[in-house]
């Protein structure tokens, strides 16, 4: 079913914005470092009574964005729902990625909410944990070696 969902690459793109500019290296993701490179945006438990039944909002005030979800909500409940929104915040709010990609149109509620689920289901999906070989990176080495490296490359 979710390669029905519209605009599919272009989702895809945000999340892998989403993912680099917190430095994802794969394992359980935080929202709280999605919400530290996205800082339009106003994350705020709401009373379910004034979400008229839903389990969270997004809406656009001025400059900003503000998501709502249900206080009331199990935690797992809060992290799926807070997602999702931020997913319509940047597909359908006019929030920036991190790194300035537009949002996507949607043709009916149905496929805005389709497309903000994929977004959640995508920014979430447990990725193995990358290792990077520090070893072998320039950065690692200590200074004298760095330097006997660039004068090899300035010999040439
Ligand atoms: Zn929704």
């Amino acid at each position: 079913m979710a390669d029905a969902v519209p605009y599919r690459a272009e989702i895809l793109a945000a999340v892998a914005c989403v993912h680099h500019a917190i430095g994802y290296q794969g394992g359980r993701l935080e929202l709280r470092d999605v919400l530290e490179v996205l800082p339009g945006l106003l994350v705020a438990p709401m009373e379910p009574r004034d979400l008229l039944g839903r389990a969270g909002v997004t809406m656009r005030i001025g400059y900003h964005v503000k998501i709502g979800f249900d206080s009331s909500l199990p935690l797992p409940e809060r992290r799926r729902v807070v997602a999702h929104e931020i997913g319509h915040a940047i597909l359908h709010c006019g929030l920036l990625s991190p790194n300035g990609l537009p949002g996507v149109p949607f043709a009916t509620e149905a496929v805005g909410e389709a497309q903000a689920d994929f977004f959640a289901q995508e920014l979430r999906a447990l990725r193995r944990a990358k290792r990077a070989p520090r070893s072998s990176r320039s950065e690692g080495l200590p200074p004298h070696a760095r330097a006997a490296k660039r004068k090899d490359l300035g010999a040439r």
